[in-house]
């Protein structure tokens, strides 16, 4: 099987268009989506309608997802990102909204095969920056390889007889090893944030057992005319050029 795993799409409807050009051609046999479709970006109905069409898919709900339906205060947002959940608030159709009401809360296990979460899989809000924060997190893992998504870093964290070791990825593959068990982070499709603007995304094969990470290039130009034309603050376009 191979999984397109994703996450932090944020209303980038150009970012994600990229991403599934790749699925496409890659033959992904099913979607692994870890949540905040929208916030930030500018085009949240967009990407919510071309995600509810993903089939078969694997999905859970993000911090800014929860924010739009109301279950979630504004008050532990930045000012922008509050702006832009206000903005989402006011944007989302009814039909947008019912989805990200329904979607379910982390940590969620896919096939019997591994387990997927939002923030970590104790807290679905909470940031896994760093081997501290990953150790405490692997506690929580029932499954060898598990997924997790909000800091907007694709990362991998192996844990092996005691030993953890954390990785920035910024493309390359690696192989599964029976006995060790991993974390790992696809990075954002739509506000990626470790200096490198491109979308960002994995593959995981689990006939091969190999994990791929992809940064895919993409209009970012159209996201940004998009955000400005709808009046965000224009500081969520520009950091999209540079990827932070
Ligand atoms: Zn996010």
């Amino acid at each position: 099987m191979r999984y397109l795993v994703f996450s932090d799409i944020h209303g980038n409807l150009e970012a994600l268009a990229a991403v599934l050009h790749l699925a496409e051609k890659k033959r992904i046999d099913h979607y692994v989506c870890l949540g905040d479709l929208v916030g930030y970006g500018a085009s949240p109905n967009e990407v919510i309608r071309v995600i509810r069409r993903l089939k078969p898919l694997s999905i859970i709900r993000g911090n800014h997802d929860k924010a739009v339906f109301g279950r979630e205060s504004i008050e532990s947002f930045n000012p922008i990102a509050a702006a832009a959940i206000r903005w989402t608030r006011k944007t989302v159709t009814k039909a947008s909204h019912d989805f990200l009401h329904t979607l379910p809360r982390g940590p969620l296990t896919v096939e019997d095969r591994f387990t997927i979460c939002h923030g970590s899989p104790f807290d679905e809000d909470f940031y896994i920056f760093g081997e501290y924060d990953a150790d405490e997190a692997f506690g929580y893992l029932h499954t060898p390889v598990g997924f997790f998504g909000h800091t907007h870093f694709p990362f991998l964290y192996v844990q092996r007889e005691g030993c953890l070791v954390g990785t920035h990825m910024d493309g390359g593959e690696v192989k599964l090893e029976e006995g060790s068990a991993y974390l790992i982070n696809p990075g954002s499709v739509g506000q990626p944030r470790d200096r490198n603007s491109k979308a960002s995304c994995l593959i995981y094969d689990t006939e091969h057992k190999t994990v791929r990470f992809h940064r895919l290039d993409y209009e970012i130009a159209s996201a940004q005319r998009r955000i400005r034309a709808a009046e965000l603050p224009p500081a969520l376009a520009e950091r999209l050029a540079v990827g932070l």
